[in-house]
C-alpha cells in the first residue's frame, strides 16, 4: 500500500478521536482533579456549555465526579472560590488553563501539589486546537 493511501483511524472514527482527546486531558494532570486533586473521573467545562463555553481543551479540565457534580452549571472560577479546598495556586492554574497556557497551568498545579507529576511532556500539541462536538 502506498503511504498516501493510509487512512487514519481518527479520520474514520471521530468518536475514537474524541476518546483520545478526553484521555489526553486527564493525562495533563496525571488523572487528578484540577480543583481538589482527587482522581479525575470526568471532564468539566470551566465555563459551562449553558453559558457558551466550548468543548475544547482550553475550557475542559479534568475533574472528579464530586466537583463536577457540585459545580454543575456554574462558572468554575466563581464556584471554586467558595470551596473548602480552595487554593489560590490552583485558581491561577485554572485561569491559565482557560487562557490556553497549559504549560503555566501545570507548573502552578505542581506548585500546589509537590506530589503532582507531569506525565505528558508533549502537552502543547495540535490536540489543543481540537474542538469536540
Ligand atoms: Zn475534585
Amino acid at each position: 500500500m502506498h503511504i498516501n493511501d493510509a487512512v487514519f483511524l481518527e479520520d474514520l472514527c471521530p468518536k475514537f478521536r474524541f476518546r483520545q482527546w478526553r484521555k489526553s486531558i486527564h493525562k495533563f494532570t496525571g488523572k487528578s482533579c484540577i480543583y481538589c486533586g482527587k482522581p479525575s473521573e470526568s471532564i468539566d467545562h470551566v465555563i459551562p456549555r449553558s453559558q457558551g463555553g466550548l468543548s475544547k481543551t482550553e475550557n475542559c479540565v479534568p475533574a472528579c465526579l464530586s466537583c463536577n457534580g457540585d459545580k454543575s452549571d456554574e462558572n468554575a472560577l466563581y464556584w471554586y472560590r467558595r470551596q473548602k479546598f480552595y487554593d489560590p495556586r490552583r485558581a491561577m492554574a485554572i485561569r491559565a488553563w482557560l487562557e490556553g497556557d497549559l504549560r503555566l497551568a501545570l507548573r502552578l498545579l505542581q506548585w500546589a501539589n509537590p506530589n503532582f507529576k507531569v506525565k505528558n511532556k508533549n502537552y502543547i500539541k495540535d490536540e489543543s486546537e481540537y474542538k469536540a462536538a
